[in-house]
């Protein structure tokens, strides 16, 4: 069973007026910047407001400047009048029989409201002892990876830092995770608010996988903006061991990534041979494996307790023989690497089977012993078209003319 919400809600008509433009996403000297830039603030105090509104849009989740109690009224009113805080337009919100929760959000183009709005979906998965948010790039992507339903969308654009955290933010507002906030009651196995244990046990989003739609080093600098800003220590505070970032092999942004992000970094191996992922993974024939597992190899910050996780997706009779795990293991010799196999997520019109349970199994035997811990990850939300690979918008890409036609 899965419930759909239907949470339209009539478009923010100050949302889209152009000239107010969002502080959501910018980092503290840019929003210093924008403050002073406005007048708001003279070169004393805009470091100051800049915290300010920082602690209240990112620890508060407020989105209303007349709700900063610390900041004087007629500053509030100019703020008002010059920037928003605006996040996503909920379109959808559907909760799996497994207590999965997907979304749809919509959003408008920050720079030209008469652009058809762009969507994207996220997803919350929650466990016993974690909830991980699956956040979104791109609208679409331009790759074509043979067996995601995601690559069968082309990229229609890019998403703003704004609009990356714009997802995070109202997970964590849906999900009632700022201070004050209330839990949903369907759908969510949160960990008891107040539980004790780590940092993070009492919040429903403890981690972040930026495997949503899209291919995150494609988008590099806004996924870099977004992904300091949610693990900035007052603000969101994720912490970056709990932030993954999945590429399916940009070889020249992997070093980038952990030296100036610093987050785990997945990857999407898929297979072991050149020839085969260069069909399943196309970015191979760009980044052969020899060049990506040598920047895997020499990825910033990789130690025994900061492991490369390898994603394996099973697809029946193409990647998943003995054969297949015997040289996986090889070739991950001497990286430190967790496997992650994943059963294949079937979407309409794909010509892939997953492999069956016991070939699934024997593969992660042979890994296993090879000293790898080697989860099979459990698909979520498959009966909402939530799990790895399944998502996608509708929007589509305008042809070139339509588009100089609507910024004429
Ligand atoms: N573009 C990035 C991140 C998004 S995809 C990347 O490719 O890494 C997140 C993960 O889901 C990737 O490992 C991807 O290869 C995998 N995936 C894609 N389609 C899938 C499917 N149908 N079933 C299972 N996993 C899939
Ligand atoms: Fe894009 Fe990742 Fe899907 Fe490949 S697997 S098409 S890179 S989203």
């Amino acid at each position: 069973m899965s419930i759909a919400l239907d949470l339209s809600m009539p478009p923010n008509p100050r949302a889209t007026a152009p000239g107010r433009p969002s502080l959501v996403g910018l980092n503290r000297t840019e929003l210093a910047k924008s403050l002073a830039g406005a007048g708001i603030a003279g070169d004393r105090d805009a470091k100051m407001r800049a915290n300010q509104i920082w602690n209240w849009v990112y620890h508060h989740g407020v989105t209303d400047f007349e709700r900063m109690s610390n900041i004087q009224k007629g500053v509030r009113a100019q703020l008002a009048d010059a920037f928003q805080l605006d996040r996503p337009e909920i379109v959808s919100e559907q909760v799996s029989v497994d207590g999965t929760r997907k979304w749809l959000f919509r959003y408008r183009d920050p720079k030209n409201p008469r652009l058809p709005p762009v969507e994207v979906e996220t997803v919350y998965i929650p466990e016993e002892d974690r909830g991980t948010l699956c956040v979104s790039s791109q609208v679409g992507c331009t790759l074509t990876c043979s067996f995601c339903h995601t690559g069968t969308q082309r990229l229609v654009r890019n998403l703003t830092a704004g609009e990356i955290l714009g997802q995070v933010l109202m997970a964590r507002e849906r999900l009632g995770d700022f201070p004050g906030g209330v839990r949903p009651t369907d759908g969510l196995v949160p960990a008891p608010r107040g539980s004790g244990g780590s940092e993070g046990d009492s919040r429903a989003i403890t981690n972040v996988v930026m495997m949503g739609m899209g291919e995150p080093l494609y988008n590099y600098d806004n996924v870099k903006e977004a992904l300091l800003i949610a693990s900035d220590e007052a603000g969101i505070s994720l912490s970056k061991r709990r932030i993954t970032l999945s590429t399916s092999g940009v070889v020249p942004y992997i070093e980038p990534t952990g030296r100036e992000i610093g987050v785990m970094l997945a990857i999407s191996l898929h297979a072991v041979r050149d020839e085969l992922r260069d069909m399943l993974v196309p970015i191979n024939k760009k980044y052969p494996l020899k060049e990506l597992l040598e920047a895997c190899r020499t990825y910033p910050g990789l130690s025994n307790a900061r492991r490369i996780t390898f994603e394996y997706v099973m697809l029946k009779d193409i990647n998943d023989s003995d054969a297949d795990a015997r040289e996986l293991v090889r070739l991950l010799k001497n990286i430190p690497a967790k496997i992650n196999l994943i059963p294949f997520n079937p979407w309409p019109g794909t010509n892939y089977d997953c492999s069956s349970s016991e070939r699934i199994e024997r593969f992660a035997d042979i890994v296993n012993r090879a000293g790898y811990a080697s989860p099979v990850r459990t698909p979520r939300g498959r009966d909402i078209f939530a799990a790895c690979g399944q998502l996608k918008s509708e929007t589509e890409r305008l042809r070139k003319t339509e588009r100089e036609a609507l910024t004429a």
